[in-house]
């Protein structure tokens, strides 16, 4: 049996949008009878206490993981594996730059802004040497395609640029996409949902588990929540969280009957979604949410239906 999975980076409590992408994350895997998983994903961004509040509040909406939760801050050796697998197959070199001279080398004329422009793929011996005296290294991919293209649920045959990505930075954090890749296979997660931010990184990822001849999952990147004025939705931004909601009046499963709502599904249970799940009928537009009045507004446009 496969697995989907929902993988929070425990950098604060979820809000709305979060928590309507891992209701997704859980309709889709549930609808395809596969097993459902949460990951934290612990090498970046974490603030002490953010996991054990993130876990209740999945668990507070009726999301929990079939097998035990892991942390990536707990997987060195999968990683450690994956990175000598690739720099036995001669597909790993170690970088130099500096965030500002790829900043340089990226505003040169002909440069693609955003891709790493190959600044040190072919040091010399010598020259690799005297740099690693001044700075350690980090490791980069050495891509052998300039695009690659993956088969996405919602938005299709979706083909973006490979660059040569960073594979472990040079403070030895392992990177964000070999981490999800080597993860992803390891916990025979076959099917990934997520926000559509992270459309773009797919192909990337598609190609690294192709090199290191791991299976592809089936992805569907779904749009995320937008504040009013179009910019992502964030805690800072009012009342989008379970906890401030709750000291408003509403309990989890009122948020979560509002989430359903937003997803054109009825009830209030996630039991009910399921029922009425259909994977193409997944809104293609972004939620905006006036966090001043969530739930106000939604349940009011909608009284004959609340549940
Ligand atoms: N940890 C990532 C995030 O919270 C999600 C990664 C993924 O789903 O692949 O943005």
């Amino acid at each position: 049996m496969g697995a989907g999975r929902f993988a929070p980076s425990p950098s604060g409590p979820l809000h709305v949008g979060n928590l309507r992408t891992a209701v997704l994350a859980w309709l889709f895997a549930r609808s395809t009878d596969r097993r459902f998983l949460i990951r934290v994903e612990d090498l970046d961004r974490v603030r002490a206490g953010a996991e054990a509040i993130q876990l209740t509040e999945l668990a507070a909406l009726g999301l929990t993981s079939d097998s035990p939760v892991i942390r990536q801050s707990e997987q060195a050796d999968r990683y450690d594996r994956a990175l000598e697998q690739m720099q036995s197959q001669d597909l790993v070199y170690e970088c130099f730059c500096t965030r500002r001279d790829i900043a340089e080398a990226a505003a040169a004329p002909h440069a693609d802004p955003g891709l790493y422009p190959g600044t040190c793929r072919n040091l010399s011996d010598g020259e690799r040497a005297r740099r690693r005296a001044e700075r350690p290294p980090a490791l980069r991919l050495r891509a052998a395609v300039e695009t690659w293209a993956v088969d996405d649920v919602l938005a299709g045959r979706f083909r973006a640029p490979v660059d040569d990505v960073v594979l472990r930075r040079n403070d030895g954090v392992i990177s964000y996409n070999l981490a999800v890749v080597v993860d992803d296979a390891a916990q025979g997660i076959d099917q990934v949902v997520r926000g559509d931010d992270l459309l773009a990184s797919a192909p990337r990822q598609a190609y690294l588990a192709s090199l290191l001849g791991l299976p592809i999952p089936t992805y569907a990147h779904v749009p995320l929540a937008l504040a009013p004025q179009g910019r992502r939705l964030a805690k800072r931004d009012g009342a989008v969280t379970l906890e401030d909601l709750a000291d408003l009046g509403h309990p989890p499963s009122t948020v979560l009957a509002v989430i359903l709502r937003s997803l054109g599904l009825p009830g209030s249970s996630l039991a009910a979604a399921l029922e009425a799940f259909e994977p193409t009928l997944v809104p293609r537009d972004p939620w905006i949410v006036d966090p001043e009045k969530l739930l106000s507004t939604i349940l009011d446009a909608a009284p004959q239906q609340s549940a």
